[in-house]
């Protein structure tokens, strides 16, 4: 089969189209083929080898997939061949990704693909949400007449964070460093937008909460953000962050009053692929993308398969809005 893949690490530079032979599906394993996949940065840290989950070379990267399935290992049951799914499936050590005509999936991370979606739509999905869900539902416990403040609010994870916080009820407020991404901010929910250029956290926290402080504040994007997610959030409120290492990150000045909060890491779910909760957190993702809900932000320039050196480019200038979509060619 074809497939783009990496001899070594680097810039974007080092993709190279290959051959390689089309795998078979072992018990619980899902054949797709692949239509669509999407750029997240993890996939951009593997390339650079800035993680210690990078796949063996010819490593075939990226996580995010959908397609269609093929062909279905024993015991699964949930999918038939011609079925449309979607999922965060690979890319990682021993799991080769999505750049390539087939990707093999474990069954219980994957989901049927959100019937109001296209393919390519539906593959830009899957690690954002499941990351949003965890922190915005599961960790954060946002509540209906709460305050979130969601860093990053145009991100890939922020967009849907913002999104599923005000449908959890929350007033939202989001960050964001452009006109556009702001405007976009708040088409997507957020109430407050913040730009964390020109407003101090105390200026933003008065103009948002009263001063009062946030009760959930969803960090996106590590430092510095992260010491201004602590100082943002109201006394006893929770934080959560997705970029930091460990609270030793958080700068020695905001350390004491990190006794005044919740702090929670999420910095380790991408190994977690043996949790089968990711497909149904994704089965409640399409719910809600279908009932109108939730939906995609997409950077409207498309990228096919053979261009994933530009699509990586493009992430890593800061210059996307939402996500970056690739289509398999
Ligand atoms: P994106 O690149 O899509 O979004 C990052 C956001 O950060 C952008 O919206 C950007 O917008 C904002 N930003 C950048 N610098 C600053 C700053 N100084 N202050 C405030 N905002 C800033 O990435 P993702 O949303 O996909 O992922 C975000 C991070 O989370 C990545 O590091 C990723 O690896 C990590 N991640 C971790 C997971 C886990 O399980 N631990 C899972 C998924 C992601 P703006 O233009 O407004 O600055």
């Amino acid at each position: 089969m074809r497939a783009y893949v990496i001899n070594r690490f680097g810039g974007p530079e080092v993709f190279e189209a290959a051959d390689l032979p089309r795998p078979e599906p072992g018990p619980g394993q899902v054949l797709i083929r692949v239509a669509a996949s999407s750029v997240n940065p993890v996939d951009c840290k593997i390339r650079r080898g800035d993680v210690p989950v990078g796949p063996e070379f010819p490593a075939v990267l990226h996580g995010d997939v959908a397609g269609v399935v093929e062909a279905v290992g024993a015991g699964v049951t949930a999918f038939r061949p011609g079925a449309e799914v979607y999922g965060c499936a690979g890319g990682l050590q021993g799991r080769p990704g999505a750049l390539a005509e087939y990707m093999l999936a474990d069954a219980e991370l994957l989901a049927p693909k959100p019937a109001s979606l296209s393919l390519e739509e539906a593959a830009v999905v899957p690690l954002v949400a499941i990351t949003a869900w965890e922190a915005i539902i599961e960790k954060g416990r946002a509540q209906a007449d709460e305050a979130v403040l969601v860093h990053g609010g145009t991100g890939g994870v922020g967009h849907m964070a913002v999104q599923l916080a005000r449908w959890r009820g929350g007033g939202v407020a989001a960050t964001a460093s452009e006109a556009a991404k702001r405007e976009q901010a708040q088409q997507l929910g957020a109430e407050c937008v913040i730009d964390y250029r020109q407003e101090t956290v105390s200026q933003y926290v008065q103009r948002c909460t009263g001063g009062r402080g946030f009760d959930l504040v969803f960090d996106t994007v590590g430092q510095p953000a992260l010491d201004q997610s602590i100082e943002a959030a109201a006394l006893k409120g929770r934080v959560v962050t997705i970029a930091g290492r460990s609270t030793l990150d958080i700068k020695p000045a905001f350390q004491k009053s990190l006794s005044l909060h919740t702090v929670f890491m999420l910095i380790n779910m991408l190994h977690d692929y043996d949790k089968a909760a990711h497909g149904n957190i994704l089965r409640e993702v399409g719910g809600l993308i279908d009932a109108g809900t939730l939906r995609p932000l997409i950077h409207e320039q498309r990228f096919g398969f053979s261009e994933v050196a530009q699509a990586h480019a493009l992430l890593e200038s800061g210059r996307a809005m939402g996500k970056i979509s690739l289509v398999a060619d």
